[in-house]
């Protein structure tokens, strides 16, 4: 807390030890897909990624970003709880992709989907884009394909560049839950130290950078994150359901939202072709997809009948495929 309060920049960092407490395994823990690998196990998954809940860790760092105290979030996470969790869209990397979001190979925009999009290393999910061109007339009907990156492959340009200068700017870079031994991502950390900042390093295991931290705490994140919180005098907030939130900017209660009376419609009246895709402008933010599930639909079902674009159904993805 005090390393915290006394940083104007703070960037943090996750790995899998952060889900392990929403039912998602991670690699080298107790029961992690590597360790249970060894002992020729099967990793348990106590959930699916669409009903796995974001954990303590998720929500504070949520709320640290809300007050300002957290600058950017780097994540290796695929599972997409970040995001689920209402987190900013452009305060965070993926470095790894996320298994609810599809690409345009053509146009490059992402859409954020309710289910996973039942594909990974960067294949065609069999999906269509269906942003419309200047004139309105025609949809681009570029191919999409999902963001999860095999071994081989290499990480996304925007997000890796987006948090190799988070950190150099950051004068306190915090990891949780994660080993630090994928490259590049572990080492994005030792760039604040480079540049005379500080690194905190909380995990449960020992790191690849132990030696490098100016201080190490071995242990769960949700505990410490919980002490952390009550330090700062914060609290965790709850989470409501799946929300996507695309830009931080939207999320601070601006004027001009607040005298738009559109701006605060319930997600039921907001026309079909909103739920899905990555919102711009106004439509930054989409409170709704656990509202409007509430209210009448069950998942990306809430789409325009006959839209064409329904991903396949929720399935419970295994992880053995990206780690082979
Ligand atoms: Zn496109």
């Amino acid at each position: 807390a005090d390393l915290i309060r006394g940083s104007s920049n703070v960037v943090f960092h996750t790995g899998a030890g952060i889900s392990t407490a929403s039912g998602i395994p991670d690699f080298r823990g107790p029961n992690g897909v590597w360790t249970m690998e060894e002992r020729g196990l099967s990793p348990k998954f106590d959930t699916t990624f669409e009903n796995a809940r974001p954990s303590k860790t998720h929500m504070a760092l949520l709320e640290l970003q809300r007050v300002g105290i957290l600058k950017f979030l780097v994540s290796q996470n695929v599972d997409g709880l970040h995001v689920r969790s209402g987190f900013p869209r452009d305060k965070l990397s993926e470095l790894h992709g996320n298994m609810f979001v599809e690409e345009c190979v053509k146009c490059g925009k992402q859409y954020v989907r309710d289910v996973v999009v039942g594909s990974m290393g960067l294949k065609p999910t069999g999906r269509l884009c269906d942003v419309s061109k200047a004139r309105g007339l025609r949809a681009c009907r570029g191919k999409l394909i999902d963001t999860i990156l095999d071994w081989e492959d290499s990480l996304p340009d925007r997000d890796l560049s987006l948090a190799d200068d988070a950190c150099r700017k950051a004068d306190l870079s915090v990891t949780l839950g994660t080993s630090l031994q994928i490259k590049p991502s572990g080492n994005l950390p030792l760039l604040t130290k480079r540049k005379g900042g500080k690194l905190v390093i909380v995990n449960l295991q020992a790191t690849k950078h132990d030696r490098q931290a100016d201080l190490r705490i071995h242990g769960y994140v949700d505990e410490v994150m919980t002490k952390l919180m009550k330090q700062l005098g914060l609290e965790i907030p709850e989470w409501t359901g799946p929300a996507v939130v695309e830009s931080s900017e939207l999320v601070k209660p601006e004027p001009a939202l607040k005298l738009d009376p559109d701006a605060q419609r319930p997600a039921k009246e907001e026309p079909c072709s909103h739920h899905n895709g990555t919102a711009e402008g106004a439509d930054g933010i989409r409170p709704g997809l656990g509202t409007a599930r509430e209210e009448h639909c069950d998942g990306l079902k809430q789409e325009c009948p006959g839209s064409g674009h329904s991903p396949v159904a929720a399935k419970r993805v295994r992880v053995e495929s990206l780690l082979t």
